[in-house]
């Protein structure tokens, strides 16, 4: 009867389809890649241009992430993958240069690395990131001590070979500097220059007593600083 046959013929069809071997699955992205001369391929254009269904090699190899690394392609592009952590850093970046909350139309290169529809994609809205980055930020707060004294107690042997033990790490997490920059309104506290008031001032933020001198990583002792003053203290590098 060919109905019956029809209907094997499907059941073997998809049976094929679900044993496809990896290399064939591998091969077609990587022919999707060619295809768009790009080194990397989204979930939507694997969609629209590739034969299996993306959710086939995501279930046979893990991830979106872990298919674009078996086929040798570059998986930090697309921004399924970017971590919330660098989408925070990166905005972050943004807000520092700017010294002030970044609006819809400035999250774009060179000054944002990831676009306000990646932002858009991952929070529903940008001023739904705008919200949760000020909430991770100042999460870090009530945590800075676990944040930066973090237990490891930092050894270090002084001038007189004695073994000296530290509170804090040395680095200054992204956190906590973007903490220090919102408590300094993001003004330079010896000149008082700020990206607010003039385009292409870097803030740093900078121990008052130095790490090396026994000043510890903590709020009391860091501030905002000015490139300009920060590394030409003393205007050695001005001469
Ligand atoms: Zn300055």
């Amino acid at each position: 009867m060919p109905f019956t046959d029809d209907i094997e013929n499907l059941f073997v069809l998809s049976d094929y389809k679900r044993n496809t071997p990896d290399e064939d699955l591998i091969a077609d992205v990587k022919k999707v890649a060619i295809q768009l001369e790009k080194n990397t391929v989204t979930i939507a254009e694997y969609e629209l241009y590739g034969t299996f269904h993306p959710s086939t090699l995501q279930r046979r190899f893990g991830s979106w992430f872990k298919v674009m690394e078996v086929c040798n392609l570059d998986a930090s592009r697309s921004c399924l993958n970017i971590s919330e952590e660098k989408l925070f850093s990166n905005l972050e970046k943004v807000w520092t240069s700017l010294g002030r909350q970044p609006k819809y139309c400035e999250m774009r290169k060179p000054l944002s690395e990831y676009s306000v529809g990646t932002y858009e994609k991952r929070f529903g809205s940008f001023r739904s990131a705008l919200k949760q980055f000020v909430e991770y930020v100042s999460s870090g707060i009530e945590n800075k001590s676990k944040d930066n004294e973090s237990n490891c107690k930092v050894k270090k042997l002084s001038k007189e070979n004695k073994e000296v033990v530290r509170k804090t790490k040395r680095n200054i997490s992204d956190r906590l500097r973007f903490q220090i920059l919102m408590r300094d309104g993001f003004t330079c506290k010896t000149c008082g220059r700020s990206p607010v008031t003039e385009l292409g001032v870097k803030l740093h933020v900078d121990h008052i007593i130095p790490w090396s001198k026994g000043g510890e990583t903590i709020a009391d002792n860091l501030e905002t600083k000015c490139e300009q003053c920060n590394l030409g203290k003393g205007n050695a590098f001005d001469c």
